[in-house]
């Protein structure tokens, strides 16, 4: 688990500092206003939330089982007590006994709503007026951070538009300008332009490939490499160069902003470049190189060296909208991201790009309005298209809610259709939101609330629990801490692995046979599915890092660069050009609170089997040589081979190599239970070949689980910031559909509730698809259909125990129990896969419920036997399990208990989807991909990130960019896209203060550039700032190292397995750090603080020399400001005004436009608008 979260500064854009000479707010510094000093979004819950008192005296229990197999997690079960204790049994909400409570009244209870009641008249429906966007049945306390710098600033307000003041001249001591010289216009809407005559709309993979989902959903959160998705499209539109005469016939947006209007002037660029960088991290793009869509579209429209300043342009935009996702980024925001008018369009290119795709503007934020008239349609009565959403789980949830999003971001485009912005209808089986993320509030209650806990209620999760961090794009980190507020526990990742016999394994031997089970999956990652390469257009690392952008300006264009080298002699075709290298992503650790594994890249089996075990630590056995290896060729080859058929002949042969015990083998199948809770199916039911599809994009940072209950955020987002038309208690039975986009979609509802619709967006649970009592009409394709029956969707089942005080250890959130086989002391791997799951992993889920409660995983075939089993005997087994470990301490019955029983359950069929036996590498995609106006979401159409929660909401994101795709055609592009340096309104900006026709805008800058050169030319520029030395010892030692890291590998290497990769010495270096005594290490830390003493020298020596070069800078300017006046925004519109009048003079914009903005401007007495 890596490490927890840290806190990062919103603060870091350099508030605090003196603010510069006539400047004032820029549009980032306005963001800023609005979100906390320092900003992770929301602290987790600190407080042991689990304080009450709960010691009185026992009572007898009565079992009831739910009487009606109910639909929602079938057949649960409430354990209550029922004499007098500190444990309060609230007044019944319904009119059921507490023990009979209706699963459906519960789901009610939800909602904070009475069965049966549209949400729109609910409290949730209410906009929430705290800044923090809680709905008033989320918990309400709001962790500080999230408490605003305006606390009176409504975020939610509909009507409220963000004001931007006037920005501060960019450069920190830029001339002053007229403080009312500038004015962001807020009438630019976050539209797309007018379809221009002529313009290139080659930007759309939609129409350059055949299918978009691909792409979008097997790029890696690792930010690493773009998966090719271009072969050979040599064919696409025109370059981009055209000569500059003909640059005017095209109609092209207008924009009243200032170049670096959204880059802080105060902040140094170096830290603003950390900022972009990481903005792009944490939205899963890889800051130094085109994502494979952004590829398609700009190869035609920019060089190889543009690429670089797209792509600061493109993170300036996500460091906007990551540092306060409270509000959503605006065209005009995005557009102050680039640093020259020339790059406008380029900016709003990439707005559009980001905002389409869910990159920005996502989740529960509020949308603002253009104030700007919409242009009436053709007609005054428009038409108005329906959108189906089935399903309000995250998937479906976040897609009607991207959806709205994005109708109301271009609702102007529609209005040119002559269309109301559509409308969304989502349609809900169950009487309650989320899907399989359900916290179910107990019937206990505490006497006392615990510390922490006002407003919040007291939960488990059934399904979803986890949170498997929040660093590194987890679109949850947005909606959880960035827009809700909601508060989280992290967990303890240490953990104590119980024997049998309820002793606490050795932690060494525990160690040992882990990493003998991790041996394990490396070799058989060997026969995993290849992962496609990728083109890789990165742009210059350095420039990026240090914020700048390039200056070299070739006017061949990407394609036209790869088409050049494709014609040399024996040169790659353009489709092989830019390759990434292939990476091969090899098992190193296992995750203990989720079982997922944890990769690196690296070479698969690379040693032998005996020489790597006696590296890991175990004894060889007598005779054995360092050249023995395992046979696990031949079992990949056996007819249906599965991960668990050749693991399990693996494991028995590591008996011939080292001492293996019974206890090993228990461990062993502790480590395979946790795989297959991962997984929620046996190991003998996952492929070989796509076990871990998606491996490499984990998260970063610490476990997390939500107090009160991780529902809260699909209810905030079926809420707020206003609340979805959504139709509860519609069991959709029918599905017609237009496989070509010929007719309208019906969907049928069980009740016989029937909507006519232009799209259906389909997220109906891998395991109910299975099923087949949902009926599509026309059937379902072949394709599509094998797909559905060639995933896996296994069931993960929970037991969960509420008591009336601990009896365990409080600071321990997880612990594991190791199950004995059905035959004691078997060394046969066969004899442990029935019992290996049964209540082997245990959470401590006090925190997040408010009670004491332990909840215990049921994966496997334990995860099936569950679904038959009898609660009564469940609970005894829990109840047996706990008293091997703890004893006596441990109550005969708990006060309530609660059994998840998901394959019964008519609304999932199961848990979540895993690789099935016979799975192919692209099932997941081909699952995403629509069939005509039906389309397809949920956590089994993302190959990137199946079986989770995050995974099911960014394929809500991703079906609601597809249907709007579909509905306003491709994001247009301007051509040219960047407006040649050389054409003539360029020209006239940049002949300064002998122009006649300039804008202000355009003298201002020149007179900079003027005064720069100028205050250069006598004192040369700023002294540089001192590179900062490695500041981590072992990096020292890596390098002292590598030389005996590398051998070390090379020691044991089975033959063709090539040299070891760098990655591997890497690996291998950080081992034999860890294994480094202090004593060892010394060396290393001394050479690091030595290094930090030169270092703060130099720092020292340079702000001294750069104060004293500011001093001198100050006085040249001012003397050179007396010598040569700043120009002013009167002559400028005198200027302006004469340029109207003279003829032949063109600009960017079109000509009605401008007029337009200047009826608008009239007034304000200023000509503001920047000439293009
Ligand atoms: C026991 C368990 C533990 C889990 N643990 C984790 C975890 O720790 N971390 C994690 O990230 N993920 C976890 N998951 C997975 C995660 O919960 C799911 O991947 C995710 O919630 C799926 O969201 P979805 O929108 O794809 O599907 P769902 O949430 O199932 O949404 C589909 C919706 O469609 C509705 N529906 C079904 N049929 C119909 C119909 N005919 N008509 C109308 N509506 C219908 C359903 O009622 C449901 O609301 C767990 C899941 C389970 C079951």
């Amino acid at each position: 688990m890596g490490p927890p979260s840290r806190p990062r500064s919103r603060d870091s854009s350099g508030a605090g500092k003196r603010p510069v000479r006539g400047s004032s707010p820029n549009i980032d510094s306005r963001r800023s206003n609005r979100i906390p000093a320092s900003s992770s979004f929301a602290k987790p819950s600190s407080s042991p939330a689990g304080g009450t008192s709960l010691n009185t005296p026992d009572r007898r229990m009565k079992v009831k089982e739910s009487s009606s197999p109910s639909e929602d997690i079938a057949a649960e079960i409430v354990v209550w007590t029922g004499d007098t204790m500190d444990v309060d049994v609230p007044e019944s909400p319904t009119s059921a006994p507490p023990e009979m409570l209706d699963i459906a009244d519960v789901a009610a209870e939800d909602m904070k709503m009475e069965p049966g009641v549209s949400p729109s008249s609910s409290p949730l429906s209410q906009p929430a007026s705290s800044p923090s966007m809680q709905p008033e049945s989320l918990p309400t306390e709001v962790p500080p951070p999230l408490s605003l710098d305006v606390p009176s600033a409504p975020q939610l307000e509909p009507t409220t538009p963000l004001q931007h003041d006037p920005p501060p001249p960019t450069p920190p001591l830029s001339p002053p300008a007229p403080a009312s010289a500038v004015v962001i216009s807020q009438t630019v809407e976050n539209d797309v332009a007018p379809k221009a005559e002529g313009s290139s709309s080659s930007v759309s993979l939609a129409s350059e490939h055949s299918d978009l989902s691909p792409a979008l959903s097997s790029v890696s959160s690792k930010a690493t490499t773009p998966v090719d998705n271009e072969s050979s499209k040599e064919g696409m539109a025109p370059p981009a160069a055209q000569p500059a005469s003909q640059i005017k016939d095209k109609p092209r947006r207008r924009y009243d902003v200032r170049p670096k209007v959204s880059i802080p002037p105060d902040l140094p660029l170096y830290e603003y470049a950390t900022q972009c960088i990481s903005g792009a991290e944490a939205s899963r793009l890889n800051p130094y190189a085109l994502h494979p869509e952004e590829y398609s579209m700009l190869r035609d429209h920019i060089s190889h060296t543009q690429v670089t300043t797209y792509l600061n342009i493109r993170n300036g935009i996500l460091r906007l909208w990551v540092r306060n996702p409270q509000i959503a980024v605006t065209r005009d925001e995005a557009v102050g991201c680039a640093k020259d008018s020339r790059w406008f369009d380029v900016a709003s290119l990439s707005f559009d790009w980001l905002v389409r795709r869910g990159y920005i503007n996502f989740g529960c934020v509020e949308i603002r309005s253009s104030r700007k008239p919409v242009p009436e349609g053709p007609s005054t009565r428009r038409k108005q298209k329906t959108i189906v959403v089935i399903g309000a789980g995250m998937s479906g949830l976040g897609c009607a809610r991207q959806l709205e999003g994005l109708f109301k971001q271009y609702s102007r485009k529609f209005r040119e259709m002559g269309e109301e912005p559509a409308r969304v209808v989502v349609l809900e089986g169950r009487s309650r939101v989320g899907g399989r993320v359900y916290s179910r509030a107990f019937t206990t209650k505490p006497k006392q609330v615990p510390p922490h806990f006002d407003g919040k209620r007291y939960t488990a999760e059934m399904g979803g629990m986890i949170i498997t961090g929040f660093d590194r794009g987890n679109p949850i980190n947005i909606l959880l801490r960035g827009q809700l507020g909601l508060d989280y526990h992290k967990l303890n990742p240490d953990m104590t692995i119980f024997d049998s016999n309820g002793k606490p394994v050795d932690f060494v031997r525990d160690q040992m046979v882990e990493k003998l089970y991790n041996d394990c999956l490396e070799r058989v990652s060997e026969y995993k599915f290849q992962q496609p390469t990728s083109k890789l257009i990165e742009g210059n690392r350095d420039l990026i890092d240090e914020g700048r952008d390039s200056s070299a300006e070739t006017h061949r264009t990407i394609r036209q660069a790869e088409e050049a080298a494709a014609a040399q002699p024996y040169a790659a075709p353009v489709s092989e050009q830019n390759m990434a290298p292939q990476v091969h992503l090899v098992p190193v650790s296992s995750d203990r609170a989720t079982g997922k594994v944890h990769t690196e890249p690296g070479t698969p089996g690379a040693q032998k089997a005996a020489h790597r075990v006696r590296d890991i630590g175990w004894p060889l056995k007598h005779g054995v040589s360092d050249d023995a290896d395992l046979e696990i060729d031949s079992l990949t080859k056996e007819p249906n081979a599965t991960l668990g058929s050749v693991i399990d002949k693996i494991i028995p042969q590591y008996r011939d190599l080292v001492d293996f015990t019974a206890q090993d083998f228990r461990l062993m199948n502790w480590h395979v239970a946790n795989l297959e809770y991962s997984n929620a199916t046996n190991y003998n039911q996952m492929s070989l070949r796509g076990w871990d599809i998606d491996a490499g994009n984990e998260w970063e940072g610490a476990h997390t689980m939500v107090v009160g209950g991780y529902q809260s955020v699909p209810r905030g987002l079926a809420m707020l910031p206003t609340p979805l038309n959504l139709k509860q208690k519609s069991p959709v039975q029918k599905i017609t559909y237009s496989p070509d986009n010929t007719g309208k979609a019906t969907v049928e509802c069980e009740d016989g509730y029937k909507v006519e619709a232009d799209y259906v967006v389909n997220t109906i649970p891998l395991g109910v698809l299975k099923h087949g009592n949902v009926q599509f009409d026309p059937p379902l394709p072949s394709w599509k259909a094998d797909a559905i029956s060639r995933l896996g969707f296994g069931v993960l089942n929970k037991v969960i125990l509420v008591y009336r005080e601990a009896f365990w250890n409080e600071n321990r959130d997880i612990f594991g129990v190791l199950r004995m086989p059905s035959s004691r002391h078997s060394l046969e791997q066969k004899d442990y896969s029935s019992q290996r799951g049964r209540f082997f992993q245990w959470f401590n889920i006090s925190k997040p419920s408010g009670l004491p409660v332990l909840l215990a995983l049921m994966a496997g075939d334990a995860g099936y036997d569950t679904e038959q089993s009898c609660n009564d005997d469940l609970v005894a087994e829990a109840t047996e399990v706990l008293r091997s470990v703890y004893g006596s301490r441990v109550p005969k019955q708990p006060v309530e208990a609660v059994v998840t029983r998901w394959a019964s359950d008519k609304f999932a069929r199961g848990s979540y989807s895993s690789a099935g036996p016979n799975m192919e590498a692209d099932d997941y995609d081909t699952m995403a991909r629509p069939i005509g106006n039906l389309y397809f979401a949920g956590e089994h159409t993302s190959g990137t990130h199946p079986a989770t929660v995050h995974g099911a909401y960014l394929s809500g994101l991703r079906a609601a960019s597809e249907v709007l795709d579909a509905m306003l055609g491709p994001i247009e592009i301007p051509t040219p896209l960047i407006v040649p340096k050389d054409h003539s309104s360029l020209k006239r900006k940049a002949s300064g203060g002998n122009q006649k026709d300039g804008s202000l805008e355009a003298r201002l800058r020149q007179y900079e550039i003027d005064m720069w050169d100028h205050i250069v030319s006598l004192i040369d520029r700023r002294p540089a700032m001192p590179a900062k030395p490695a500041s981590n010892a072992y990096i020292f030692f890596s390098k002292s190292n590598y030389d005996r890291a590398r051998r070390k590998l090379e020691e044991g290497r089975r033959p063709g397995k090539g040299k070891p990769s760098a990655n591997e010495v890497r690996v291998m270096s950080a081992k034999m750090w860890k294994e480094t005594t202090e004593e060892e290490k010394r060396p290393f830390v001394e050479m690091v603080e030595e290094q930090k003493r030169a270092y703060a020298e130099r720092m020292e020596e340079w702000k001294k020399l750069g104060e004293e070069w500011d001093g001198k800078a100050t006085e040249l300017r001012l003397k050179y400001e007396r010598e040569h006046p700043v120009p002013k925004a009167e002559e400028v519109g005198e200027n302006n005004k004469r340029r109207k009048a003279a003829a032949g003079v063109e600009s960017y914009a079109e000509e009605e436009e401008e007029e337009e903005e200047e009826e608008e401007d009239e007034g304000e007495g200023e000509d503001v608008v920047m000439e293009r």
